[in-house]
């Protein structure tokens, strides 16, 4: 599977260590048993209640525009499989991660607990509104399609941090977004390539 999306990077040269922190990472153990037949494949696959694991590719790309560091503490929302939380964890000091589908949470939190993943954290709930109590963070990465970057989490993300998320409408093409916050708090973005991604929702 990392060969394969190795490949498909050939241009853009995906950091090394995200590709080693995907070849640690289990991805058969984040899926449904009747999918682990394609667990290495580049694609992505359904985890139940409407949403997806998404495409390895996708998974090393963003985690490569996320510059992570030893020593950051992360943010993600989307919580999902837990899968990207984990790549993430291998990578950095600590990652917070809020999914809003009560039983996705609570799965992906024992399976990474299973996995020994202890410097995960996971919560239920909606993540436009971050996770005040644990920030600033270093970065924050939103795995769902959104159709603007929450206030919210750029107000959470330290100066000279960075936020990448897709946006865009929902059931459609979405951009992958870099939005860097800059030591004044002015931000700056830009759009990285077309993506499609299950929609960002709101607590109602
Ligand atoms: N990162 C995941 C894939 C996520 S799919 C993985 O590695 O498996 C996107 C997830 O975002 C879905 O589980 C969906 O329920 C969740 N989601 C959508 N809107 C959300 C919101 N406002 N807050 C938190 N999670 C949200």
């Amino acid at each position: 599977m990392v060969q394969e999306i190795a490949v498909y990077a050939a241009g853009q040269a995906l950091d090394a260590a995200v590709l080693d922190a995907m070849r640690r990472v289990p991805r058969h153990l984040f899926i449904p048993q009747r999918q682990q037949p394609h667990a290495y494949e580049n694609r992505p696959l359904s985890i139940g209640h409407g949403q997806t694991i998404s495409q390895p590719y996708i998974v090393a790309l963003m985690t490569d525009l996320l510059r992570p560091r030893r020593t950051d503490r992360v943010l993600e929302i989307g919580t999902g499989s837990g899968y990207q939380a984990a790549v993430l964890a291998e990578l950095v000091h600590s990652v917070y991660t809020i999914e809003i589908v009560a039983p996705l949470a609570e799965e992906a939190r024992e399976r990474l607990a299973r996995l020994g993943y202890a410097n995960v954290s996971v919560r239920t709930g909606d993540g436009y509104k971050g996770w005040p109590e644990q920030a600033p963070f270093d970065s924050i990465m939103v795995t769902a399609g959104a159709d603007e970057v929450p206030p919210p989490l750029v107000q959470q993300l330290k100066p000279g941090g960075r936020l990448v998320i897709p946006v865009g409408p929902a059931h459609s093409v979405q951009y992958l977004t870099v939005v860097e916050k800059q030591a004044d708090g002015t931000v700056r973005s830009r759009q990285v390539a077309p993506v499609r991604f299950v929609p960002f929702t709101r607590e109602r």
